[in-house]
């Protein structure tokens, strides 16, 4: 089976470096499921999870936005954070899932709002993707 080498670097650190044979991620313009000899291409990723399967592995990654690029034979995601789920600590995204909710209700100005619907994606994505 064909393979190709998987990055994901946030600005902190290089988070995971795999050989694999397919990508799930979720583009702003949706899903995309990439095989070995994809066509390049640059895409903004939404919060979303990513799934990367290898031999019979399938790794699971929360990603908090960021780009992917797909080259002839790798792939680069440059992600704003991204863990794996095994690395997620669950109450700190319950904790910041509650908080965002909070900031939610109290209906402070526009740009509170909106970091706060962002907080509250990135909770429940890392949430979501320890539930896989
Ligand atoms: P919090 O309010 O809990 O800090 P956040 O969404 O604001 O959440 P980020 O700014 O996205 O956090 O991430 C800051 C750093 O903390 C990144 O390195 C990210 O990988 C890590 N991180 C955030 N939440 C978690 C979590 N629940 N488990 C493990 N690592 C996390």
């Amino acid at each position: 089976m064909s393979t190709f080498l998987v990055e994901i670097v946030t600005p902190e650190r290089k988070v995971y470096a795999e050989t694999a044979n397919m990508v799930s991620v979720t583009g702003v313009e949706g899903e995309l499921g990439i095989l070995p000899n994809h066509i390049p291409l640059v895409t903004a990723l939404r919060i979303a999870p990513i799934v990367i399967k290898r031999d019979n592995k399938v790794d699971v990654i929360a990603a908090s936005g960021g780009f992917i690029e797909v080259r002839k034979d790798k792939i680069v995601i440059l992600a704003e954070s991204a863990e794996l789920a095994t690395n997620i600590d669950v109450s700190r995204a319950q904790s910041a899932k509650e908080r965002a909710q909070q900031r939610l209700a109290a209906k402070r100005d526009e740009i509170d709002y909106r970091r706060a619907e962002l907080a509250l994606q990135r909770a429940m994505n890392r949430i979501n993707v320890t539930e896989r």
